[in-house]
């Protein structure tokens, strides 16, 4: 079984690119291994249908150069925080013992994707107890990692993602049938919140925004719950290529 080291999982195909793809494909370059799980084929999407998400995923899991990419078979518009989905999770984080996971912000647009998050953190937290019993050897990942989506927070750290935003851009329009393309195809299939040329723009200018936090040309912000620990306050930060940013 392959296992991972980064794990992004998100309620639908076409999720993760634009929580984190930046950073996955950075990872992936420093020799990580990187992974993404969908929890449903968002057979409810208004555009495209489930056959061609599942190639627009695959397309999308070429670009970002994924060594494991999913899609579970939980109902689009029903992902609840229920025991049997939990331990769907459960299996998977055993299966691939990631030492993250990046999974959306709880407090965000569409349910699934709230109700995503609370699943993964459940699930990551369970999946360390030994005596919930599926067959596997308990692993618990070192930290659940939110994304950043429609609603703002104060990222606990940005990662800079501008020598991969051009690719994280590849990925999220690989999905022909959900992001504005050049192509005009299925432009004819009724427009949604991301379908738009103006969705497209705003997701370039949020990335330069927290790229310029940092002094980046494009960054993503992620949060973490917990405060994070640094061992030497002065190498971290008088080593940074941004010190002086103040
Ligand atoms: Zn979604």
């Amino acid at each position: 079984m392959m296992q991972v080291d980064a794990l992004a999982i998100s309620a639908h195909p076409d999720d993760v690119e634009l929580m984190c793809a930046g950073t996955l494909i950075k990872l992936e370059r420093l020799g990580y291994q990187t992974g993404v799980i969908s929890l449903t084929t968002a057979e409810l999407g208004t555009r495209g249908t489930p056959e061609i998400r599942k190639q627009e995923n695959e397309n999308a899991a070429r670009i970002m150069q994924l060594s494991v990419n999913k899609i579970l078979d939980i109902p689009d518009g029903n992902v609840q925080v229920n025991k049997t989905n939990k331990l769907k999770i459960i299996s998977q984080i055993r299966d691939l013992r990631p030492k993250i996971i990046f999974t959306p912000h709880w407090q965000t647009r569409h349910p699934d994707h709230s109700n995503c998050s609370h699943l993964v953190r459940e699930a990551a937290f369970l999946a360390g107890l030994e005596k919930i019993d599926t067959g596997q050897p308990q692993h618990r990942p070192a930290k659940i990692i939110y994304c950043m989506e429609i609603y703002d927070f104060i990222p606990s750290f940005i990662v800079d993602v501008s020598e991969t935003f051009e690719e994280k851009i590849k990925a999220m329009q690989a999905y022909k049938s959900q992001f504005h393309n050049d192509s005009q195809e299925h432009n004819d299939e009724g427009a949604t919140y991301i379908s738009t040329p103006e969705f497209l723009q705003t997701i370039i200018t949020k990335g330069q925004y927290w790229g310029h936090k940092i002094g980046a040309k494009y960054g993503e912000p992620f949060l973490v719950r917990e405060p994070m620990a640094i061992d030497d306050p002065v190498k971290h930060f008088s080593g940074h290529r941004f010190a002086g940013l103040l």
